[in-house]
């Protein structure tokens, strides 16, 4: 790995210009070239400092959000000081419980988000678009707490006007129709699921591309449907589409790029049941260790996504081992069986708990 060496000698911060000698360089987010270094302590003072509203929490070049305990720090004490000062908390409220939702901590966002609610309907109305978005965050919320029935109504309810008053393509209710499909498919209900999230990467496609943000989600949604329904070839299709664009857009160790990794390398794994063929085993394995490794190295060994990696592989390897030692076909099958329950169980629940908006 000579040329990544010699790429890191050059490195140099985004905002001092200063070198490796001045303090460690970090990567926070997807911007490339001569913007991708930055020591860790000039971008914090940036972020504290910084005349942007969204300095805090997310790149002001490529817009990635930093998703770290500073962000949500730095948003805590904005949401206290408006609060304080009797200011609009309207937009705070919602990067807040955004972020603590996409972080992990969905209990803390949810009054946030209902007291977000009351007052986009007092100030708005109940049908303006930042009233249906708080709505369908708020749904976001509710599904991740497992109250399913209330996040559906919030969700239906958005829905119903959103296609009355934004039409069936429009970005914003196309998001309420892919996170309407996931809560269906978390409900059991998988063909009213595949139905909306059809029709939400149909409309994403068109809308925006196949290369954007939310149609990327969209894909990855899909295409977890169709794994949960035993379609691995269009399943696996989608994900290697996704990939793809990934890895040229964000790079192979962003997060999500990882996730992609992870979701196919662990879709190969599953595939391998008696019957299919040797080769997907194979194919798995590059890309559970790709995903290892990047995640060791970007988030550090302790990290849930890392230790998740660390499962997936220790599966394969597991099962690489009891089928030399198992010659026995109905072991083998046993084992497989056994193995794929697992990760079944694992994949959703992993997928639900990633899954925000
Ligand atoms: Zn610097
Ligand atoms: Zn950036």
């Amino acid at each position: 790995m000579a040329s990544h060496e010699d790429d890191e000698e050059q490195d140099r911060c985004r905002i001092c210009f200063g070198g490796h000698d001045d303090g460690p360089l970090v990567r926070p987010c997807t911007c490339r070239g001569s913007a991708k270094c930055v020591h860790s302590a000039c971008l914090e003072k940036w972020r504290r400092t910084g005349p942007r509203e969204d300095a805090a929490y997310r790149c002001g070049e490529c817009k990635d959000d930093f998703q770290d305990p500073l962000s949500l720090e730095l948003l805590r004490e904005r949401l206290q000081a408006e609060r304080m000062n009797g200011q609009a908390t309207i937009t705070t409220l919602g990067t807040l419980a955004s972020e603590l939702q996409t972080q992990g901590h969905g209990d803390e966002a949810e009054p946030l988000l209902r007291e977000q609610l009351e007052k986009t309907r007092e100030t708005f109305g109940i049908r303006h678009p930042s009233t249906l978005l708080t709505m369908t965050n708020l749904g976001g919320a509710l599904r991740q707490k497992g109250d399913l029935v209330a996040a559906e109504s919030l969700y239906r309810e958005a829905l119903e006007v959103q296609r009355e008053t934004l039409g069936n393509r429009d970005p914003h209710t196309l998001l309420v129709i892919k996170s309407l499909g996931v809560l269906l498919l978390a409900k059991g209900d998988r063909a009213g699921a595949e139905q909306l999230l059809r029709e939400a990467l149909e409309g994403f496609r068109e809308t925006l591309g196949n290369r954007h943000r939310d149609t990327l989600n969209s894909i990855d949604s899909l295409a977890c449907l169709l794994e949960l329904k035993g379609d691995f070839a269009a399943a696996g299709s989608l994900y290697r589409e996704a990939l793809h664009v990934q890895r040229d857009t964000l790079g192979s160790r962003h997060r999500l790029t990882l996730a992609t990794i992870s979701r196919l390398g662990v879709m190969l794994l599953d595939r391998y049941t008696p019957g299919c063929q040797d080769g997907d085993l194979a194919a798995a394995e590059p890309l559970l260790r790709e995903a290892l490794k990047g995640r060791r190295e970007t988030l550090g060994n302790q990290h849930p996504d890392t230790l998740a990696s660390i499962e997936f592989l220790a599966m394969l390897l597991q099962d690489q081992k009891r089928r030399e030692e198992l010659p026995a076909r109905e072991q083998r099958i046993a084992a497989r069986e056994q193995m794929k329950d697992d990760i079944a169980a694992h994949r959703l629940a992993a997928f639900l708990a990633e899954f925000v908006l």
